[in-house]
């Protein structure tokens, strides 16, 4: 560890922490939502090739679509459009020996959506130590990481050894990962990858998998309640809401325990995420709604398989359905509106993690958790390739929600440790 240079190191970020938040700020008034299976993420990409270009780097602007072998591939997910949505990559090559390095981050974010906003969603509105905005967390922060690192290592006058990659992709959200395929099919590879994700300033090498279904219940002519009405999609609802604690219980007992994820109470949560049913108002009929569609979301740990995972809600749901036969004469129908995203993880004591704690601890002077990510992103996909992967970044508040923020200066402090890490992994001097 040369704890010269990673002083050198964090001082540059201090001193530069005004540009950090203006490229943040930058990028969260651009917006770039993914409203699969479209996207807008263009004009912010055209920003981010910009302040590479001007940092002395040669950014590569492709299409996912066009990238040899996409649709092909094991992992694509058909469905998503890719007009007007590039990626974005450049390498800085290094003196030769040392080990390689992709640092990556997705550039698209979820909508603003239709809940209110007490500030402007695209204004990057600073007040005390928050910086608010739709992906001001969720991944800009992580983006602008990125970008600072790519200014910041010639204006040091920092020589690698090993390859430096930068990379922003579309379509993240939403399950879409294709984006991120993109770029491990055209070679942005490396010995390592860094995912700026907002960790809240923890090493994360695993993620916890996911798996959405929408199921839409249709009222049949199956009966007749005591109560003289017509069954009906309420009471559909109403026995699946109250089996469905049996399915839960059967996720938490099944699922195999990961290390990583030890310190949380209930591993594999289940959740209902919405139900619809017919609109509200005098402008409607007064009728019961003949169907219902409900939104079920479970979390999975890594080294479940999906065929383990859909077998497993198959069983216990055609049990709900055998055991009220009448009442769902009419087959509820199944939809997974996204991707399946697995749970992954690499073993916590390998060199990265290792070496990236020693980095933090040293930079930082403290010493980071290491701990699973709550949610599943696309950090798999580097995994499936055999490239040894972690997500960090700061900490953020209301990810996906209205009035996201980013704590600004544990931006600062992340953008500290990706820094001397990107140099102590490269084998960084000063020229
Ligand atoms: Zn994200």
């Amino acid at each position: 560890m040369n704890q010269a240079r990673e002083h050198e190191v964090a001082y540059f970020v201090e001193e530069n922490r005004d540009r950090l938040v203006t490229l943040l700020r930058d990028l969260v008034r651009i917006p770039s939502e993914n409203r699969a299976p479209e996207g807008a993420e263009a004009q912010c990409q055209q920003y981010v090739a910009g302040v590479l270009r001007a940092a002395g780097w040669d950014p590569l602007v492709y299409s996912p679509c066009e990238v040899p072998g996409l649709a092909d591939h094991a992992l694509y997910w058909p469905g998503r459009h890719y007009a007007q949505r590039p990626n974005v990559a450049a390498v800085r090559s290094g003196t030769g020996a040392g080990r390689s390095l992709v640092l990556s981050g997705h550039i698209d974010t979820v909508p603003a959506g239709s809940a209110p906003w007490t500030r402007d969603p695209f204004g990057g509105e600073v007040e005390g130590n928050r910086l608010y905005g739709r992906g001001s967390a969720d991944m800009k922060s992580g983006i602008a990481a990125n970008l600072f690192v790519a200014e910041a290592l010639p204006a040091l006058g920092m020589q690698l050894a090993g390859d430096l990659i930068l990379e922003s992709v579309v379509d993240e959200e939403f399950g879409g990962v294709n984006g991120t395929l993109a770029g491990r099919l055209m070679g942005f590879n490396a010995d390592a990858a860094i995912l700026s994700e907002p960790s809240g300033l923890r090493i994360s090498p695993a993620q916890r998998g996911g798996r959405t279904l929408h199921i839409t219940f249709t009222a049949g002519n199956a009966g007749v309640l005591d109560t003289g009405h017509a069954w009906g999609v309420i009471d559909q609802l109403r026995v699946f809401l109250q089996a469905l604690p049996t399915f839960a219980q059967m996720r938490r007992r099944s699922a195999p325990s990961h290390p990583l994820y030890a310190h949380l109470e209930n591993p594999v949560p289940v959740s209902v995420n919405r139900i619809q049913t017919a609109p509200w108002g005098t402008s409607e009929p007064t009728n019961v709604p003949d169907t219902c569609r409900l939104e079920l979301f479970w979390q999975t740990m890594p080294g479940e398989t999906l065929d383990r995972i859909d077998a497993q809600f198959a069983a216990w749901f055609e049990g709900v359905l055998g055991d009220n036969a009448a009442l769902f004469a009419q087959r509820p129908r199944l939809e997974y509106p996204i991707r399946w995203l697995p749970g992954s993880a690499i073993d916590p004591a390998c060199p990265l993690v290792g070496e990236f704690a020693e980095v933090v601890t040293s930079t930082l002077g403290f010493e980071p958790p290491v701990a699973g990510i709550e949610g599943p992103c696309d950090m798999y996909v580097f995994h499936e390739f055999g490239i040894p992967t972690l997500l960090w970044g700061p900490r953020g508040g209301n990810l996906h929600m209205p009035d996201e923020y980013v704590e600004i200066d544990s931006l600062v402090q992340s953008t500290k440790a990706l820094l001397a890490f990107v140099c102590s992994w490269c084998e960084g001097e000063f020229r």
